[in-house]
């Protein structure tokens, strides 16, 4: 299956202004108050542009994607704290969830392939089990039931708002990751349901280690016992450079994998440069060696990389799992 690409660089191209994100220039004011400035508060044009929101979510199901993210990468109470918008955590889960619905639905109008969608659960700008501060190495600036609090008021909200699936992506600490998890579940259990889960950790270094210093397959271990739909990677240092780590992956999980790496790594204007052709390349050899049953692309990737990426893995049969691991 094929999932979609980096919201952040199609919003980018959109070059809004204060009063685009704070919506007084499209009629869409939200109705929660706060005296913070909002530009680059990309959640909040969910409130705010959702029709340039719709559009861009339009794009890359027509460009391929079978699974696209809600724009909600950052819509807990933790990151919204940044910007005084704490309170408009559910209507930002549901309504992200709502617009992507709407995206899919005109896209499944025209070409008839069932497409879902995934609601996007970050890592927020806190780590639980690091410090943020060198001369006192026991300090945490959040805790496991801060997080675990802050993301079923998110998650809840994509619920309500019909999300497919719960996307816990670009996880960097997984004490974070196990927090959303435990959301989950205790989401599922107020809504009566019990949604997929794919969980996406993140490689940060050349080492091949998460931030919070696990390697691919400590992290699989750690995260196991949600019974995700898929684990695998995203973002960080693009393709080249993620596929050892897949293909350690790929070999140790007994569930689906997921792999959407960014387009290639930085220039020094924080840019992406890799092109659609040379993405799709790269990943195609990860399907070719089996590593893969769902890309995507990350930071950087646009609607005409997914359909380059759509068309490069297409000659090549998903992964299949194992039978003894999945015994
Ligand atoms: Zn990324």
């Amino acid at each position: 299956m094929i999932l979609d690409g980096a919201m952040g660089t199609q919003i980018q191209s959109l070059h809004l202004a204060e009063e685009d994100y704070a919506g007084t220039a499209s009629g869409h004011v939200c109705r929660h108050h706060t005296d913070h400035p909002q530009k680059g508060n990309n959640d909040l044009l969910i409130l705010t542009q959702p029709k340039a929101l719709e559009e861009i979510h339009f794009d890359f199901a027509m460009a391929g994607a079978d699974i696209v993210e809600t724009n909600t990468f950052s819509a807990t109470t933790i990151a919204q704290a940044d910007y005084g918008l704490q309170a408009a955590v559910p209507d930002l889960n549901a309504e992200g969830a709502r617009i992507v619905r709407r995206a899919l639905d005109r896209a499944t109008a025209i070409d008839g392939k069932p497409r879902y969608v995934a609601g996007a659960v970050g890592p927020t700008n806190r780590t639980a089990s690091l410090s943020p501060d060198v001369s006192d190495p026991g300090f945490r600036a959040v805790t496991f039931d801060d997080l675990r609090v802050a993301y079923g008021e998110q998650i809840r909200g994509l619920i309500a708002g019909g999300a497919d699936i719960i996307m816990i992506e670009t996880v960097f600490d997984t004490l974070n990751a196990k927090a959303a998890i435990f959301a989950c579940f205790e989401a599922f259990e107020a809504h009566g349901t019990r949604l997929p889960i794919m969980i996406s950790g993140t490689i940060t270094d050349a080492s091949g280690r998460t931030l919070s210093g696990q390697t691919p397959t400590a992290f699989w271990h750690s995260v196991k016992h949600a019974r995700p739909f898929t684990v695998g990677l995203n973002c960080a240092l693009g393709a080249a450079a993620m596929r050892p780590h897949m293909a350690e992956l790929a070999a140790v999980v007994d569930t689906f994998t997921c792999a959407y790496p960014n387009a290639g790594l930085p220039n020094a204007f924080g840019q992406y440069d890799e092109g659609p052709e040379a993405t799709a390349s790269q990943l195609a050899g990860f399907a070719e060696e089996g590593l893969l049953n769902v890309v995507g692309g990350c930071c950087g990737t646009t609607p005409d990389h997914i359909r380059a990426i759509a068309e490069a893995v297409a000659p090549f049969a998903p992964r299949k799992i194992r039978q003894e691991e999945a015994a």
